[in-house]
């Protein structure tokens, strides 16, 4: 600890605007809470209060001792006495400074340990968190919560709370020893503290209001330099001719920013002079109270009397001080808590019922019930969802982009709850079942795939973590990928690189595949799995999930007409509600969005799936709707 107390943190000495509007209401309950994050370490916060006492003492003492050492020492000529409390006075400053090691080191540990269980609960409490608050969320803030935030916690710790306990320590035991040497002399000294300190204070605040504005200025030219000095920027100036304009634009800013760079100098030169007055002053006026008491009144007091009170009132400036900033710290510790509170109380949307059900036995029905669902209650997505997927059946569900296919399937692993209307698996409303046991049930491969950073093996154990290497294998060549890994120095133990960026979309995504076959869930739902890949890879990926959708339960939303004739039933989606359902027989007949969009979307996909590319219908005058192949 510095001499005569501690400075707070590092952040500034006053709150912004922003911050002042934003003030957390310091209730109990919000103490309390936090006070909830200290409680399993009350025996070594005991410790630390016990080593900032100790410290604090110790620290002040050699400003006492400078007393005995003018009266008894220098001014009684007694050399031994001199001796003595000289080497008191280096004894307890480095013992001062010993306790504040171990005090640090605990104070560090604490920290350490509070905010590792926060991080813990945080992060086990985001992962209970729906899905919609992941996308309603920005992965930014989140991140900022998780790391920031709560590193916030351990400054909070080590410097805030430290702070207000060791300085207001300092300044007691320095006014009971003021008070012991001299009441009337320890009152001037209270007198003085405020008026050297008020008056930095003033002038510091000045000089924040000051580079805070320069700040803005410095912006703004920053600014007008990267839109008028780009490539484009100029362009667009000299095409227009602005020149002027933007010259007097520019110049106007940096004048005003010299005005204000002036006034900033000046008032950190002021913020000085003040400074020294009023630490000069301070003594003085001590010396004259000391003097007229013991000239005028014929006061007993000594010499070594009056160089205490004067040293200790040095020592009292700077707790003072930061006590008087520790509101501005105090106010930023507990906006802080508030902000990771707020996260810790948002609401579990997606949990398990109470009494969660696991059935013993899977057959895999899948049954939609009158759905109704919105992201946001102003929009209406699904409307009126009915459908019945029979165990070991497969379904299609086409439909224009943004018609909600992706959204029906999510409702089935819960990934959403509906909000009126049911989906049942096995007859037990999805809402009703262990949440473990539904989601072991749902295989989805998605258009994103998703590939852990590590090895293609780390990635297919993650599915099926006592997978032997031949269940792999087997797993990778019904994925139709084997013969690539294979083909790698590395085999299984290729590492995908972060988020399988080593890898093309294509391999990628049969990776996926052979993920989800480990896995062998009840229900394989394929989303848009084949889209947004060349037609080599999408015919690979075409043969792997084929035998999937004809043996097992499956739900494929697709764009590819030789898939969707896979399916035992297509259902056509229009603006979240079940336009028309049937086979791909019935649904040409009817005229209707399937016929729009066979005509439209699958008929040019299976054109160029033939080898008939977009050119080739234009030379050729292959018109879209044409005849499909033997597909029927
Ligand atoms: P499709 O799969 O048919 O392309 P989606 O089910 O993905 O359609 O989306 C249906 C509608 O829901 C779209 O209008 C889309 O903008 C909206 N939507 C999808 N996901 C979200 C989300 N997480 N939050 C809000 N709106 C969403």
């Amino acid at each position: 600890m510095p001499p005569g107390g501690r400075m707070g943190g590092p952040m500034g000495q006053f709150l912004t605007e922003e911050e002042k509007k934003n003030q957390p209401k310091v209730t109990p309950e919000l103490l309390k809470r936090v006070f909830s994050y200290l409680k399993p370490y009350t025996k070594q916060l005991c410790l630390v209060l016990i080593c900032i006492i100790i410290s604090s003492f110790f620290t002040l003492l050699p400003s006492i001792i400078t007393g005995k050492i003018l009266d008894d020492g220098l001014l009684k000529r007694d050399f031994k006495a001199l001796i003595y409390y000289i080497a008191l006075s280096l004894i307890v400053t480095l013992l001062a400074s010993l306790i504040g090691v171990v005090e640090t080191y605990i104070n560090t540990w604490i920290a350490q340990h509070i905010t590792f269980d926060m991080r813990n609960q945080m992060y086990s409490h985001l992962q209970k968190m729906s899905q919609k608050f992941f996308t309603s969320n920005n992965q930014g803030d989140i991140i900022t919560r998780m790391t920031s935030d709560i590193d916030g916690v351990k400054t909070v710790i080590t410097n805030t709370f430290s702070s207000i306990l060791s300085n207001s320590i300092t300044l007691i035991i320095a006014m009971i020893a003021m008070f012991q040497k001299n009441w009337i002399l320890a009152l001037v000294g209270i007198v003085i503290v405020p008026l050297f300190t008020l008056p930095t204070r003033k002038a510091g605040k000045q000089r924040w209001k000051l580079t805070n504005e320069s700040q803005q200025v410095n912006d703004e030219v920053n600014g007008i330099l990267n839109e008028t000095l780009s490539v484009s920027g100029q362009l667009l100036v000299k095409l227009f001719g602005k020149e002027k304009y933007e010259y007097d634009k520019y110049e106007k800013a940096n004048r005003k920013m010299i005005g204000l760079n002036i006034k900033e100098s000046m008032a950190g030169r002021w913020f000085m002079v003040i400074l020294k007055t009023f630490t000069t002053i301070g003594p003085m006026l001590l010396y004259l109270a000391g003097g007229i008491l013991m000239m005028k009144y014929d006061s007993d007091i000594t010499i070594g009397d009056i160089t205490v009170l004067v040293s200790l009132l040095g020592r009292m400036y700077m707790p003072v001080n930061s006590l008087l900033n520790i509101q501005v710290e105090w106010i930023r510790s507990m906006a802080l808590f508030r902000r990771i509170f707020d996260y810790f109380d948002m609401p579990v949307d997606i949990k398990n019922a109470d009494n969660a059900i696991t059935p013993e036995t899977v057959t895999g029905d899948v049954v939609f019930e009158h759905v109704e669902f919105s992201y946001d209650p102003s929009k209406k997505i699904l409307n009126d969802i009915n459908f019945t997927l029979k165990a070991g059946n497969s379904i299609a569900i086409v439909g224009p982009s943004g018609s909600g296919k992706s959204t029906i399937v999510n409702l089935i692993p819960r990934l959403y709850d509906v909000d009126s209307g049911s989906v049942t698996f096995d007859g037990i409303d999805v809402r009703q079942l262990d949440l473990t046991f539904l989601r072991n049930q749902v295989g989805v491969v998605s258009q994103e795939t998703y590939l852990f950073n590590g090895t293609i093996r780390d990635n297919l154990l993650y599915a099926k973590p006592d997978a032997t290497e031949s269940d792999m294998i087997e797993a990778l060549k019904k994925a139709n990928i084997w013969d690539f890994i294979e083909k790698q120095e590395k085999g299984l133990d290729t590492e995908v690189g972060n988020r399988g960026l080593k890898l093309s979309g294509g391999e990628k995504q049969r990776i996926s595949i052979a993920r989800i076959i480990l896995k062998d869930p009840t229900i394989f739902i394929f989303d848009e799995a084949t889209s947004a890949l060349d037609s080599i890879s999408e015919k690979k990926i075409q043969d792997a999930i084929d035998p999937i959708i004809k043996s097992k339960t499956s739900i494929l939303i697709a764009h590819r007409l030789s898939t969707i004739l896979a399916a035992d039933e297509i259902l056509v989606v229009k603006d979240g509600t079940i336009a028309e359902r049937g086979s791909h027989k019935e649904l040409l007949s009817k005229e209707g969005v399937y016929k729009e969009l066979y005509e439209t979307q699958f008929s040019k996909a299976l054109m160029e799936e033939d080898g008939v590319s977009e050119l080739e219908q234009y030379i050729w005058g292959v018109q879209p709707g044409d005849e499909p192949h033997d597909e029927e």
